[in-house]
């Protein structure tokens, strides 16, 4: 049994995955064809070849362009479930998937009808739970964040479980969102925030201290500080960790700078994920292949970071016992793979 093959069959979870940069090609090809497309886009391939950069705000920039093609609610329906079914044929059975509705304020799409196409669309797909975690969106500041928070307030019978803040990590630091997750925790949603991708310690600090954060997304920069290093290790604090999505965006030149390697030696709490998948070409298992090919990622390792995903998810507790359970009696589980 290859390693591939293997980590392909066992159940996983996704812990940081943006709905809307996990589009299927040709899922989005339809919307390019339904809004009348665009003069460089003469196929999918095009599409697809479109969907690379040059660094972090090139990466902003290509997702602003590329939502210009979701438009109506049934958009987010039919994209929602394209991802779901996506996801679910790579036997990932559990997600907490960001969304973020706030891009779309302008277009005069309400987040809570939004949030309802998104659940309609994921409901579709019985083999996959997805939860959703709205991301607020730091660009568009801390008065956006709360008016954005009192209306998700009222649809969190959609299964909306959380907030984070993506973004502009670089721009915007995350100190000014403060209140916003005091008011969030009061509303009963888990947080996490994008941190130490696009800038450094400071802004994991910040998440830390100052949002209370109970998960870091990326955190890759946290090793240029050994401090942090030592606090993430003593709390356990989960990270959220995205390696291709790292290298794709520049924050690393490849994944064999990636800090996974220090992590694991210190006994963070991490997990693996793949971020916009179809905007960095990447899959769950290429992340695990590629950890395994330049960290020396054991399949003991291998395993420890399933784990750690069902861990640090925001599920129930009798739901992680259950998730743990179906991971660690699975057929493949006790397979050495090669
Ligand atoms: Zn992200």
């Amino acid at each position: 049994m290859i390693f591939r093959e293997w980590i392909a069959a066992l159940p996983k979870v996704e812990l940081h995955l943006h709905l809307e940069g996990a589009i299927p090609y040709d899922a989005l090809w339809r919307l390019v064809e339904k809004y009348g497309g665009d003069e460089e886009l003469p196929s999918v391939e095009a599409l697809r070849g479109r969907l690379e950069y040059r660094d972090f705000p090139h990466f902003i920039e290509t997702w602003i362009w590329k939502n210009q093609f979701i438009r109506e609610y049934d958009d987010f329906e039919m994209i929602a479930e394209a991802v779901a079914a996506d996801l679910a044929q790579q036997n990932v059975c559990y997600a907490e998937a960001f969304y973020s509705p706030r891009d779309f304020a302008k277009t005069g799409l309400t987040l809570s009808e939004i949030t309802r196409a998104m659940r309609r669309g994921l409901d579709k797909v019985a083999e996959i739970e997805v939860a959703l975690v709205a991301d607020l969106i730091r660009d568009f500041g801390p008065d956006s964040a709360a008016q954005a928070l009192d209306e998700l307030r009222e649809v969190r019978d959609q299964g909306v479980i959380g907030i984070g803040i993506g973004g502009s990590e670089q721009d915007f630091p995350p100190e000014p969102f403060a209140a916003v997750y005091d008011r969030a925790r009061c509303f009963g949603f888990r947080t996490n925030a994008h941190a130490g991708e696009a800038a450094g310690p400071a802004s994991v600090w910040g998440a830390i201290r100052t949002l209370q954060v109970d998960r870091i997304g990326h955190g890759t920069r946290a090793v240029e500080d050994a401090e942090l290093l030592d606090y993430l290790s003593e709390t356990g604090t989960p990270i959220e960790l995205c390696p291709i999505s790292n290298v794709c965006t520049g924050v690393i030149q490849s994944i064999g700078e990636h800090p996974i390697g220090e992590y694991l030696r210190r006994g963070l709490t991490v997990c693996i994920n793949t971020d916009d998948p179809k905007m960095f070409h990447n899959t769950l298992v290429d992340e695990f292949d590629q950890l395994r090919t330049h960290h020396d990622v054991t399949t003991e390792q291998t395993k420890a970071l399933l784990e750690s995903a069902i861990e640090s998810s925001w599920m129930a507790a009798d739901a992680k016992i259950a998730r743990l359970s179906q991971l660690r009696t699975h057929e493949m589980w006790n397979v050495e793979p090669t």
